[in-house]
Formats: C-alpha cells, sequence, structure tokens
C-alpha cells in the first residue's frame, strides 16, 4: 500500500494549521497523516475529507460504466474514487500517490467514519452485482421473449410457443438438471388441484 505515515513536523494542506482546528489545544496534539509523496493532513480534515467523499459517492449514479471508462482512460484518481479509496487530497493535481490504506485510515479516523469509508468501498460491487443480475434477466428475455418460470420452485423457463406445454403446473417439482433437487413445497399452493397435477404427470 505504500509508505504513508504519520508525523507533526508539517502543517496541514487542508486548513493549514499546525493544531486541529476542532479539538486541540496545542501543537503537540495534532496528528498528521502523509500520502507516499508527503502531502500531510490532518486527522480531523482527513475525516471530513472521508465523509464528504463517500457522500458524493453515495450521489454518484452508473459507477460501474464510470468505473469503466475511469479504467480505460487510466484515469486513477477517479478511478480510486469510484471504489471508495481515500486518496491524498492533492491526487489528480499533481500527487500521483496511492490511496491511503484501510489501516492507516481505521487508525486516524473515527469509527463512525470508517464505517462510512467501508460501506463506500462497497458501494461499487454492489453496484456491479446490480448490474450483472439486471443484464442475466434481459438476456433471458431476449432469448425467450415468451418464457415463464415457477416463481416458486423455479423450474423452468417453459416457453409459451404454440403447442409446447406451457403448464407449469404439470412440472411442478421436477427435476430439472442432476444435481437439481426438486423444492419440497406443496403443487397445491400453487393453486391448482394436487389430484389434477398427478393425473396429467403420471397417466
Ligand atoms: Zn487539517
Ligand atoms: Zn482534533
Ligand atoms: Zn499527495
Ligand atoms: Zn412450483
Amino acid at each position: 500500500m505504500g509508505s504513508a505515515s504519520t508525523t507533526s513536523a508539517q502543517t496541514c494542506l487542508t486548513c493549514s494549521r499546525p493544531e486541529c482546528v476542532v479539538c486541540s489545544e496545542s501543537e503537540d496534539s495534532v496528528v498528521l497523516i502523509q500520502c507516499d509523496e508527503g502531502h500531510p493532513i490532518c486527522q480531523v480534515c482527513l475525516d471530513k475529507y472521508i465523509l464528504s467523499n463517500v457522500k458524493k459517492l453515495r450521489e454518484t449514479d452508473y459507477l460501474p460504466a464510470k468505473a469503466e471508462t475511469a479504467q480505460i482512460s487510466e484515469d486513477g484518481a477517479t478511478l480510486a474514487f469510484l471504489r471508495g479509496a481515500c486518496s491524498c487530497p492533492l491526487r489528480g493535481h499533481g500527487c500521483g500517490a496511492a490511496p491511503f490504506g484501510d489501516r492507516l485510515i481505521a487508525l486516524n479516523v473515527s469509527d463512525l467514519t470508517f464505517a462510512e469509508y467501508s460501506e463506500g468501498k462497497a458501494l461499487l460491487p454492489i453496484a456491479r452485482k446490480v448490474d450483472q443480475v439486471v443484464q442475466e434477466g434481459s438476456e433471458l428475455a431476449l432469448l425467450m421473449p415468451n418464457a415463464r418460470m415457477c416463481a416458486r420452485c423455479h423450474y423452468g423457463p417453459v416457453e409459451l410457443a404454440a403447442g409446447s406445454c406451457n403448464d407449469l403446473t404439470m412440472h411442478h417439482g421436477e427435476v430439472r438438471a442432476p444435481g437439481r433437487a426438486p423444492d419440497t413445497h406443496s403443487p397445491s399452493e400453487d393453486a391448482m388441484d394436487s389430484g389434477a397435477i398427478a393425473s396429467s404427470r403420471f397417466s
């Protein structure tokens, strides 16, 4: 992750003060975190910076598409932001340092901010997962526009083409593939007379 370290020798680049604007009584109590290129930021500013980044990230639409664009154009600063990583505030403005490591952030921000930070890092993977599910669903819909599946046992898809068997209740609970067990819910729960199903399956 790099060699980011803490020091109290410099002033915070963001608030330009050697002491914490919020809680510090003396210069000794301020802790400055440095990026790999040596740009200092104080704990208070880091905390606020992370919170505002996560807020921005939550308000960002189309995360997977934007991340892909950033990757293609090798825009590391944007990609790091979209991934929920916390970079030096000067990243993209002359600083090429790697994002701060999770451990460094955990040690220097509040528990609440760290929780926000962790949620921020999960946003892109979650958005990708959602996109994937939506895409798989629409691919299936394109392939089999008239297909229907049993919502309970997931038998199907069955195509509602002319002459084909389109009565899902006839297949209710069937084993579709090796290793795939039929579910155990009662066919009658699917609003069909179980006797009728039995006769259509076994006669
Ligand atoms: Zn500061
Ligand atoms: Zn403070
Ligand atoms: Zn930097
Ligand atoms: Zn079923």
